[in-house]
């Protein structure tokens, strides 16, 4: 490795002790006949620590999924390694993201899903096609969030400026996370909103339960997450774009910024944490050029982590009390893998707990869920050989309901859920819900006007039945 980037960790740290492919999902894939060439995380450590080029390693086929980083006792990240090998090796290359992320500041919407194209997505096409009316009867207009004209202005210009930003250095910004005062910077998700828009809407109907002030800004852009990890933007165009993010919440006086993905809590973290270094400087050289500074002032958290601290309050609004359900959690690998330093243990146990459901625990709790960004898009084989074997644990353990915090994460096992189905034979008889989604639920929330059970794939309607909710 050449030149030191903020985002390298230290390999030459490694041990040598295999936690990392034992527990990796592409190494399971290739055991599975999935991949042709073999993928091994501690051999290629052991590579890079020889001073050897990577080779024909595979490196394309990582998920990203952290479990490597949660995995290790030396303190390596073999995700990040790959990460910046690749875009050293193969750089970027602009793709269907990376147009939406230019076009709508988002890096996914249903535009983005062309038809025929998801058929394995068993129904997915028929929800696509009802989506526009699905908005409607959650109060939203369109098809998916329209930025204003002068912030689509500034994203392109940002696309174009980021590239020319050099990202080199040792890590810089500290650990210590601070609570600003202000209110809640909603920080939506793109690939959340086009599923299953009833998930923020559930979130909202939860922060004004609660009376907490909130801003759905919309001159918020997409994290970019999904755009970096299918190769599609460079790293310094993310620091660039959640810059400016920060800059308008810091502006507004909401610097709590409370992400919905997980996948955005981690990027957001990794920003915010880089922008207090050097960089933070040379980031805003480029920011000036569409009007705008940050000045280090925000905070980054996951929104279930706002929930968490008022749980109690929750649990004294519970209308609905869900006892005998069972539930099972699945946190999302870049919320608890990614900054373990930052993340609350049995968060999701305790906010499903909230509802009077029993919370269970499975086998494979740790495993993600297959998503693996790119993966999604171009080899969803892939992650169904990942999916089912998180879905099969799921079954196993007796859950009713699986409890997400994720959107990717929901999105691949409730929408690949009936293809695994029909291909095994098995009926797992699982439902997939956002934490926001079950607990608004058990509060009290309209399922069809606030909760957008209408756009999943497994439909919960018999589950509302059950539950007399519906
Ligand atoms: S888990 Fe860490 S120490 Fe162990 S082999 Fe992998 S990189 Fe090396
Ligand atoms: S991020 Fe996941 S898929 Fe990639 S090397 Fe690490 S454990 Fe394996």
């Amino acid at each position: 490795m050449e030149a030191p980037d903020p985002r390298l960790p230290n390999y030459l740290s490694c041990m040598g002790c295999g936690s990392c492919t034992s527990s990796c999902p592409a190494a399971y894939a290739y055991h599975q006949g999935l991949l042709e060439r073999e993928f091994n995380p501690m051999k290629l450590v052991g590579l890079l620590k020889l001073r050897s080029p990577p080779g024909d390693f595979p490196l394309d086929k990582c998920f990203h999924c952290y479990t490597c980083k949660w995995a290790c006792r030396a303190g390596n990240s073999v995700s990040d390694l790959i990460k910046v090998l690749r875009e050293r090796k193969t750089g970027v290359r602009s793709g269907i993201l990376y147009r939406s992320l230019h076009e709508k500041g988002l890096s996914l919407t249903p535009e983005t899903f062309r038809p025929g194209e998801w058929e394995d997505w068993r129904g997915f096409g028929k929800i696509l096609a009802e989506m526009p009316r699905f908005r409607r009867e959650l109060g939203l207009e369109g098809l998916y969030r329209r930025l204003p004209a002068e912030s689509l202005q500034q994203v392109q210009r940002i696309l174009e400026l980021g590239p020319s930003l050099r990202v080199e250095g040792r890590e810089e910004g500290g650990w210590e996370r601070p609570n600003p005062s202000g209110g809640i910077y909603l920080f939506k998700s793109c690939v959340m909103d086009s599923h299953y828009p009833g998930v923020t809407s559930s979130l909202k109907f939860l922060l004004g339960k609660l009376n907490l002030r909130y801003l759905d800004d919309e001159r918020q852009s997409c994290c970019g997450g999904f755009s970096y990890y299918a190769d599609e933007i460079p790293f310094s165009s993310l620091l660039v774009l959640n810059a400016r993010n920060f800059a308008l919440a810091e502006e507004s006086g909401f610097r709590k910024v409370a992400a919905v993905c997980t996948t955005s809590y981690g990027i957001l973290t990794e920003c915010w944490r880089l922008l207090r270094g050097k960089l933070g400087e040379e980031v805003n050289g480029l920011l000036r050029e569409v009007g705008l500074r940050y000045r280090g002032g925000v905070g980054v958290y996951h929104l279930s982590e706002v929930l968490y601290a008022f749980r109690r309050e929750l649990r004294s609004l519970v209308t609905h009390d869900l006892s005998g359900l069972k539930v099972a959690v699945h946190q999302g690998c870049h919320y608890h893998k990614m900054f373990r330093e930052y993340a609350t243990p049995n968060l999701l146990e305790q906010l499903a707990a909230v509802t009077g459901a029993e919370v269970i625990d499975y086998e494979e709790k740790n495993l993600c869920c297959g998503m693996g960004f790119r993966h999604t898009l171009e080899n969803r084989e892939l992650v169904r050989a990942v999916a089912l074997r998180k879905l099969g644990a799921l079954k196993n353990a007796g859950a009713r309901v699986v409890m997400h915090a994720c959107p990717g994460c929901q999105v691949t096992l409730d929408r690949n859920q009936k293809y695994l189905e029909e291909k095994t034979g098995e009926d797992f008889g699982l439902v997939h819900m956002n934490y926001g989604q079950l607990l608004a639920l058990s509060l009290g929330a309209d399922p069809w006007r606030v909760v957008g059970v209408q756009t999943h794939s497994v439909s919960p309607q018999p589950l509302l039945e059950e539950l007399m909710l519906a």
